[in-house]
């Protein structure tokens, strides 16, 4: 991997930029590791525009590692709906009762137990760890992939764990010119900022050290290798209610993707065996159906093709029905675009 030129300096610049520039972010009001451990959690996968609202609202709901600890997971989930990626909700909470059990209430302060807690991999440790302690971790996101990749001329695959571990190799060496916290922010701020995907390199505080932009090259990093194709799968999703006395909902398991939330009755196809799938299911004849319309969603590695089906059943006096106000729970969101579409 290339050397940052006159890397003194590249910190020292890069860090007063920060200073001078960095936006006022809730959570940079007071960064101790629970609110640093909630908005990294919330940003890995969501815009900063979109957070800013839950993360306030979390913070007012469960101020501290205490208050979410004893929390229920169902409350929980229901402060993280509309945010996607249920998963980070359960890591949180899971986390924060680890803290409250384990380590008598106070966050673990070296990497390794960091890395102990779950959901918590080596970027989220690094950030807490220098942004919360101040300590002198590197952390590595897309962020700092893109601008390191364009300062250094660096064309390797990221993707790849050793290429990144030859990065944060580097950046422990940067991290100890200035404050760690500072540090850390900074890289992160400068790729939100400046060195975006289409860079602004003439207001670029690190300019005169960038070699993608000596040499005019700066589109040509980060090396994006080809993504995987996503997988599709098809699923026909029955209506069985109405818009005014509700609908009947399921619990998808409680693991693998969108564990614990509610959905709307879910099978594969083909047609005839999704109806006797949920005939057995739910303990109920269908009487007549009729085909709606289709609705895809989009996950990291897979699309859902959900072709919504309305249901008449035999008068079955034993179901249920919930509409959005009283639901049991919380609904994904591949399933609130189907009762979203249905309200248009
Ligand atoms: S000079 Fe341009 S490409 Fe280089 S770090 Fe700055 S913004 Fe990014």
């Amino acid at each position: 991997m290339n050397a940052v030129k006159q890397p003194i300096k590249f910190v020292h610049k890069l860090c007063d930029w920060y200073r001078a520039n960095r936006r006022d972010l809730p959570f940079r009001e007071n960064p101790d590791p629970y609110r640093i451990l909630v908005s990294e959690l919330m940003l890995q996968q969501t815009q900063m525009d979109t957070v800013i609202p839950y993360y306030m609202r979390f913070i007012e709901q469960f101020p501290n590692v205490a208050s979410l600890a004893a929390a229920s997971p169902e409350s929980v989930l229901k402060a993280w709906e509309g945010l996607g990626y249920y998963r980070r909700a359960r890591y949180l909470h899971q986390t924060a009762q680890t803290i409250m059990h384990k380590h008598n209430g106070v966050f673990p302060k070296t990497v390794s137990a960091l890395k102990q807690l779950p959901g918590i991999g080596n970027y989220t440790a690094g950030a807490i760890a220098s942004i919360a302690f101040n300590l002198p971790v590197p952390a590595v996101d897309g962020n700092v992939i893109r601008v390191m990749s364009r300062v250094l001329a660096e064309d390797c695959d990221f993707s790849q764990r050793k290429n990144v571990q030859q990065l944060e190799v580097l950046l422990e060496q940067l991290i100890q010119h200035d404050r760690p916290s500072d540090f850390t922010q900074a890289l992160m701020e400068l790729g939100a900022l400046v060195c975006q995907k289409k860079p602004r390199c003439e207001r670029c505080p690190v300019n005169a050290h960038c070699l993608a932009y000596a040499n005019n090259e700066m589109m040509r990093y980060p090396h994006m290798p080809a993504k995987a194709q996503k997988t599709k799968l098809s699923y026909y999703v029955f209506l069985i209610g109405n818009s005014e006395q509700g609908y009947v909902f399921q619990k998808r398991p409680e693991d693998g993707l969108l564990a614990g939330l509610l959905q709307l009755p879910q099978y594969a196809g083909p047609f005839q065996t999704a109806c006797k799938l949920l005939e057995e299911d739910l303990g109920i004849s269908i009487v007549k159906t009729e085909s709606l319309f289709l609705v895809h969603h989009v996950f990291t590695h897979i699309i859902w093709d959900m072709q919504v089906i309305h249901t008449i059943i035999t008068d079955d006096a034993s179901l249920t029905l919930h509409t959005l106000d009283n639901l049991p729970g919380t609904l994904s969101k591949a399933h609130r675009k189907i009762l979203e579409r249905l309200e248009k």
